[in-house]
């Protein structure tokens, strides 16, 4: 365990490139993607989303190509969902979710810097963004 400031001080020189990483990832997914489907955008309404209709969502093999684990990521706009993982709602929820966060906090930067704090310091699922994409999405789905 490391001190605070000294992962306040990682995730700022990592910041920059994972910027990069998630704005690149929401263009592929607008260029590519498809809007969201009628119930897709009413759950995306349901929680509040600013822009729903700038939502796309990209359906890939693997999310990150070396790990089998994550079934989705939410780079702001731009959603991508693993092809096997399509028919669970509530991953895009799951995700929208995300969404709702990158509006509030004001953008990719500040939602990565809040983020990738949490994933650091509490460790992964742990943050309270996280939390609150989780425990939505069992509210909504049970
Ligand atoms: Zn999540």
């Amino acid at each position: 365990m490391l001190p605070r400031p000294l992962y306040h001080l990682a995730v700022e020189i990592i910041l920059p490139i994972a910027t990069l990483w998630v704005a690149h990832g929401e263009n592929r997914a607008k260029k590519f993607g498809r809007p969201l489907s009628t119930k897709e955008a009413a759950d995306a309404k349901s929680l509040g989303i600013q822009s729903s209709e700038c939502i796309r969502i990209l359906e890939v093999q693997s999310i990150f190509p070396w790990e089998k684990y994550t079934r989705g990521v939410s780079y702001r706009y731009g959603i991508l969902i693993r092809k096997d993982s399509l028919e669970d709602r509530s991953i895009v929820f799951h995700e929208c979710v995300h969404t709702t966060q990158y509006e509030r906090l004001g953008g990719i930067r500040p939602f990565l810097r809040a983020y990738l704090r949490e994933c650091l310091i509490e460790k992964y699922p742990n943050g309270k963004l996280e939390q609150e994409a989780i425990i939505k999405t069992a509210k909504q789905f049970g």
